[in-house]
């Protein structure tokens, strides 16, 4: 789920609800990129301390580096290894992740890049990651 979607309150409810009945086979995955489509998180509706949170409603909470994969990975496994409690993944993750002109912007959640200049240069961006690779389409 999105970090942004914790502002609903049925998200809190399935949370409880998991926690109180000890869901140990169920995972959620957070994805912690602080921002949603009008801004940051915490300038919209505050989380944070969501570790804390997510502890306190009976749940087991993994924390990692969301852009990753070595570390989502080794955070999926370990929620594997949780008997008692359902497990929250924190996947901090860096938003527009790759394209630095998108990083961290929160403008950038709802709206596409403009066909030709934005586009060929985050497409190009990506496939060169950020110019340390050659693309095999140039
Ligand atoms: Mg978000």
């Amino acid at each position: 789920m999105s970090d942004g979607e914790l502002g609903c309150g049925i998200t809190w409810e399935a949370m409880l609800f998991a926690g109180r009945n000890r869901l140990y086979n169920l995972t959620f995955v957070v994805d912690r990129n602080n921002i949603q489509i009008d801004g940051t998180t915490e300038e919209v509706m505050p989380l944070e301390p969501l570790a804390a949170k997510f502890e306190s409603f009976g749940l087991h909470v993994e924390r990692c580096a969301g852009n990753s994969i070595r570390d989502f990975v080794t955070a999926i496994e370990r929620a594997h290894g949780v008997s008692e409690k359902p497990t929250v993944i924190l996947a901090d993750t860096i938003p527009g992740y790759g394209v630095e002109f998108m990083e961290y912007d929160f403008r950038w959640h709802g709206m596409p890049p403009k066909a030709g200049g934005e586009s060929n240069m985050a497409i190009d961006q990506i496939r060169t990651l950020g110019g340390k690779i050659r693309s095999e389409h140039e």
